[in-house]
């Protein structure tokens, strides 16, 4: 298979209309703002679905109730997308951290419900593996993937990482243990399907992109130091869905 390497507006014009579809707000710039933004710039729409609004995403509760976090990651997501250029943004509305819990019908039909409005060409979003092995987000992959298969729309992509990025930065994972037993991901170079290779003018906004997501980014980035963080999610890469792992389908409720 050929990867399709996407470093400047011109080549994202390719994806055409893209949908991602991720669980919490910064999954979606991590693993796809490059890719958002280059198919803003060539005039591509882009819809973004966030299953979560991650309220629970902190270890200081008694700072950041649900409540608050919640509002507060409304809002920086907001900042987010407007710095990547993407003005049609979704909530679905689930508990932060109960996706394996939900009943599957309502979840897969909204996001067929999307790809029917917005008829993606592209669609991201999580492998089975969840990239960090996070169980929203592997139901997110489960819905999502279930949702195109449904709906027969466009090309379905799931977020992955190769041998060079575990390599890289095997150093930093033992570190800071983002990555579930077995993870990240080391998928071979030839089943890459697209790679989006971030020049430094675009690190730079996917970096203000992830910056305005302050309450999840902001001790992360403490962590690893600027330079780290800088260089971790210059490549975002994806490959095909396996099609072989859909799970047959639920009947779609009429
Ligand atoms: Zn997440």
């Amino acid at each position: 298979m050929t990867t399709l390497r996407i470093t400047h507006h011109l080549d994202a014009r390719t994806l055409g209309t893209v949908l991602g579809v991720w669980a919490h707000p910064d999954d979606e710039a991590y693993l796809s703002a490059g890719l958002m933004a280059l198919a803003r710039d060539a005039g591509n729409h882009v819809t973004c679905v966030t299953a979560t609004l991650g309220e629970h995403g902190t270890d200081d509760p008694g700072t950041w109730p649900p409540v608050r976090l919640a509002r507060t990651r409304r809002m920086e997501i907001a900042a987010s997308m407007a710095i990547l250029g993407v003005t049609d943004h979704r909530i679905l509305g689930y508990e932060d951290g109960t996706l394996p819990q939900q009943e599957l019908e309502p979840a897969v039909g909204a996001i067929a419900a999307v790809i029917e409005e917005v008829r993606p060409d592209t669609i991201v979003t999580f492998g089975p593996d969840g990239m960090t092995g996070h169980p929203d987000h592997q139901t997110v992959s489960a819905w999502t993937t279930a949702a195109w298969a449904r709906t027969g729309r466009g090309r379905l992509l799931h977020a992955t990482t190769t041998d060079t990025f575990a390599e890289e930065h095997a150093a930093l994972h033992e570190e800071i243990p983002v990555f579930g037993p077995g993870l990240p991901l080391r998928t071979p170079p030839e089943e890459v399907a697209l790679a989006v290779d971030l020049d430094d003018e675009l690190l730079d906004r996917k970096l203000a992109a992830l910056r305005a997501q302050a309450t999840q980014v902001g001790p992360v980035l403490a962590l690893m130091g600027e330079r780290a963080f800088r260089c971790w999610w210059r490549t975002e890469a994806f490959r095909d869905a396996d099609t072989a792992r859909v799970a047959p389908l639920p009947a779609a409720v009429s």
